[in-house]
């Protein structure tokens, strides 16, 4: 796309992908954490278009032009980047308020976290107006293919094709959505769906979620299903519903974990953490109420107590990367985890050792991948996940093929990563159990197994993931697939 040219792909996400920062080193220019932003941006530098994403860095008015645009990434302009402002209140209201409060612990079945204000819901429906004029805008009279992100947009499509219903719209939901008996709680489901149902097409990860939405859609609205079950018709709207797990670039990490940077690094954790004769676990995690890390400590402490002989010859390396603080149940949660580690390491510490070594800030990639390749294990324990990338991102970081995936049942990953060891995080005995099966498990099985994953990951991976998701939009967008392309 040139300057001056309508995009023809406007995607839009809640994150965005460049924030400009105020640091004490100057203005830095990041690339946020996270799968979402992982996976498409790089489609994004191939496609070119636009993205609209909300602008919260603090240095982020200092770098656009007079319509909130940038041209991005900054040392190889790509594609353009629209900043969308929020209010205080804006902010509070939609994004930690109905999104975070409601949407994601509804979605994720932890009913009791759900907190519920009328102006929680004012505010999401007043920002994915703001989001969706700006795609119109962005739009103007031309055609193009609209991909908006997430379950912080639920309402943005009907805004979008009530005002232009030629424009295809897709919605691609990044979290599981729930079985109907637990969607009918929600005192907003009746818009939410009629909202989501001006889609041409949503996505999901798993079949699962969409044979869930699709009941939803017909108990809660009596819509129409087709007889192959992932096609729904409302008020003479028709709407694709598709599964399309998401991947990851597993080149890129290959890549990385090869690279001599890594092996520097591998070097400076075994010193800084005592780890040379030791077997290493590993978890890496979002600190958020999903991923089971209550249970997956609880899970360490029957394994040193059933598995004495272990004490001082493994060591359990936790990545804990801080998320929506200013919410009472993430505060809660994060105080509770780390009196659990402190506990462990004081119940079972030693002068020369500590059984969990708590790493408590979020990693860059750079920092993630040693931890991923020097792991003899990795202990992925959500309760409710509606993918999990970390499972991906360690199988493809594991070049010496020597570490073991322990996966929990409940992450939308298991379902894809059929040579890991599956764990119930609720069963802390059997998680047990299976650490003490993956620190004995003979060299040849290990490697079986990882080099089944690692088949899996880099023949599925984030390319093959945005062909079919961009191949679907391409047929709705009455475009030429080359247009995406
Ligand atoms: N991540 C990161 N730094 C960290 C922890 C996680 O960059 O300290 C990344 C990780 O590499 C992965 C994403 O955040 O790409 C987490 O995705 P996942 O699907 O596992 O969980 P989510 O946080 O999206 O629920």
């Amino acid at each position: 796309m040139n300057a001056g040219e309508k995009p023809n792909l406007i995607v839009v996400s809640c994150r965005e992908p460049y924030v400009h920062k105020r640091t004490s080193r100057g203005v830095v220019c990041e690339r946020p954490a996270g799968g979402l932003v992982t996976a498409l941006e790089p489609a994004m530098q191939r496609l070119g278009g636009l993205w609209i994403a909300w602008g919260d860095g603090s240095a982020d008015r200092d770098f656009v032009d007079a319509e909130d645009k940038l041209w991005v990434p900054p040392e190889a302009p790509a594609y353009q980047l629209r900043r969308i402002w929020l209010t205080q209140e804006e902010r509070e209201m939609f994004y930690l308020g109905f999104a975070n409060q409601y949407l994601w612990p509804l979605c994720h079945m932890f009913i009791d976290a759900l907190r519920f204000k009328r102006v929680f819901w004012q505010g999401y429906k007043a920002v994915n107006e703001k989001f969706a004029t700006a795609v119109l805008e962005e739009a103007g009279g031309a055609p193009a293919a609209v991909w908006i992100q997430d379950y912080h947009f639920a309402c943005a499509p009907h805004v979008i094709k009530s005002a232009r219903p030629d424009l295809p719209v897709s919605l691609f939901w990044h979290i599981p959505w729930p079985p109907w008996d637990i969607f009918r709680f929600c005192s907003q489901k009746t818009e939410l769906l009629e909202c989501l149902l001006a889609c041409d097409l949503i996505g999901f990860h798993l079949d699962r979620y969409c044979e869930n939405f699709v009941a939803c859609a017909r108990e809660c609205l009596g819509a129409n299903v087709g007889d192959d079950g992932f096609e729904v018709e409302y008020r003479g709207q028709c709407t694709a519903v598709k599964s399309f797990p998401i991947e990851i670039d597993s080149q890129l990490f290959q890549k990385l974990a090869a690279s001599q940077k890594t092996e520097n690094s591998m070097q400076r954790l075994e010193r800084k953490y005592s780890l040379a004769g030791r077997k290493v676990g590993l978890g890496v995690d979002r600190l958020d109420y999903t991923k089971g890390i209550p249970e997956k400590l609880r899970a360490l402490d029957v394994f040193f107590t059933r598995y004495p002989q272990f004490i001082e010859k493994f060591v359990f390396i936790q990545v804990l990367a801080p998320s929506r603080s200013k919410i009472q149940a993430y505060r809660v949660l994060t105080e509770r985890v780390l009196q659990k580690v402190e506990e462990l390491n004081i119940r079972f510490g030693t002068n020369e050792w500590k059984p969990v070594v708590c790493i408590n800030s979020s990693l860059d990639r750079e920092n993630l991948v040693p931890l991923y390749r020097m792991a003899d294990l990795m202990l992925i324990t959500p309760v409710q996940d509606g993918m999990n990338l970390v499972a991906k991102e360690y199988v493809a970081s594991q070049i010496d093929e020597k570490g073991v995936l322990l996966l929990s049942e409940f992450a939308g990953a298991h379902e894809e990563m059929k040579h890991s060891i599956t764990i119930n995080p609720y069963d802390s005995e059997g998680v047990a159990d299976a650490i003490r099966r993956a620190l004995e498990m003979p060299e040849a099985e290990r490697k079986k197994r990882i080099r089944a994953s690692r088949d899996f990951v880099s023949k599925h991976d984030a390319n093959t993931w945005l062909d079919s998701v961009m191949g679907e939009l391409a047929s709705l967008a009455d475009l030429s697939k080359h247009a995406f392309r």
